[in-house]
């Protein structure tokens, strides 16, 4: 009687150390926090190889930011390309302008990549402030993406002032290249954050907050349960300043050189794409509420539009997986 006893505990303490070997093994989490692109980014990876994973997205980052997007480093292929007006590019680098572009047109130029002067010259990240009309008018005039023209793995500037800066599409940039290192690997799940962009990897779903636009906490105005995306906020709390008791902020209207003042306070877009979904959160943001929804449904994205008056617009792909966690605001599937 005794033996089948003991070959009962025996198999339940070798299945037990194989669950426990199992475990240990596929949902080996590593968490990641780190600063680049001006910005924290930070995250959890689940699978055999997530510290592997975590490495290798921390050396991407920093190089993508050092020798491809950044305007401040000395040998990033947007650095070249503005100090020498044009030059050649990679093809990794190539492909990203070509979303670039492709935004800047299907938006009629709301969305402009060419920013850079105008951008500069509110000084949003060092001592913001009003610049003078004379120089925001010269600096709108020099700018414009029909001033750049690419053929093959060249680009030529048309214009004498114009600076390319890729600040509304860089995190989103940033979570496709960690997309791609994390497929390649032993991954059951993922979940990081570059600045207002995250990425959900994996086929669990996850909710993922929409930030109260009219607070600094950090607290949120309604969630989103999604799996396998990207999701990029453009929000008019961000980067912003008063000054003799007007607001301004970091997203700009290419027309003007102001800050965009139209009923919109954040932008939230759903694509599979990161490069998307940040070109087009910003892109929506100058079009408006309804020019914004008709590029989102072009480009097949979901979008989440919050206005002023504390409605959220919320497209029909996207509408039966948000909750609102703040009664004070009125949640609307936008028919598009
Ligand atoms: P995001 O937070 O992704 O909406 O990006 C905002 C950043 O994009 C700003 O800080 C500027 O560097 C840049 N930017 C501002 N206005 C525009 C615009 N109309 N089109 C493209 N980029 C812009
Ligand atoms: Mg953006």
């Amino acid at each position: 009687m005794k033996k089948p006893g003991i070959a009962v505990a025996v198999i339940a303490a070798v299945a037990l150390a194989a669950f426990l070997i199992y475990d240990g093994f596929f949902n080996k989490t590593a968490s990641l926090t780190f600063f680049a692109m001006d910005t924290v980014i930070s995250g959890e990876i689940i699978g055999a190889d997530s510290e592997k994973c975590a490495d290798e997205i921390k050396s991407a980052i920093v190089r993508l930011d050092s020798d491809i997007l950044s305007r401040h480093s000395d040998k990033s292929a947007v650095a070249l390309l503005n100090k020498n007006r044009g030059g050649k590019v990679s093809p990794e680098f190539r492909n990203y302008l070509g979303i670039l572009i492709d935004v800047s047109r299907k938006s009629g130029g709301k969305f402009d990549f060419t920013l850079g002067a105008v951008s500069d010259l509110w000084s949003f990240t060092s001592n913001p402030a009003v610049p003078e009309a004379e120089a925001l008018a010269d600096a709108v005039t020099s700018s414009g993406y029909e001033k750049i023209s690419v053929s093959g793995d060249t680009v030529s500037f048309e214009s004498e002032n114009l600076i390319i800066d890729f600040g509304a599409a860089g995190k989103g940039i940033a979570l496709d290249e960690i997309r791609t290192i994390l497929d390649g690997k032993n991954v059951r799940e993922a979940t990081v954050s570059v600045g207002g962009s995250v990425l959900i990897y994996g086929g669990k779903e996850k909710a993922v907050g929409i930030r109260n636009p009219f607070s600094n906490a950090g607290d949120h105005i309604a969630k989103i349960t999604v799996s396998d995306v990207c999701i990029s906020t453009s929000g008019s709390y961000e980067r912003r300043f008063e000054e003799n008791g007007k607001e301004y902020h970091h997203i700009l209207d290419p027309e003007t050189g102001y800050p965009v003042e139209n009923n919109l306070v954040s932008v939230t877009v759903v694509s599979e794409s990161g490069a998307l979904s940040d070109c087009l959160s910003t892109a929506c943001f100058v079009l408006g509420v309804e020019d914004g929804m008709k590029l989102a449904k072009e480009y097949g994205c979901e979008a989440i539009l919050v206005t002023s008056d504390k409605k959220i617009y919320a497209t029909h792909g996207i509408f039966t997986s948000t909750e609102i966690t703040d009664s004070g605001y009125t949640l609307i599937e936008y028919e598009n």
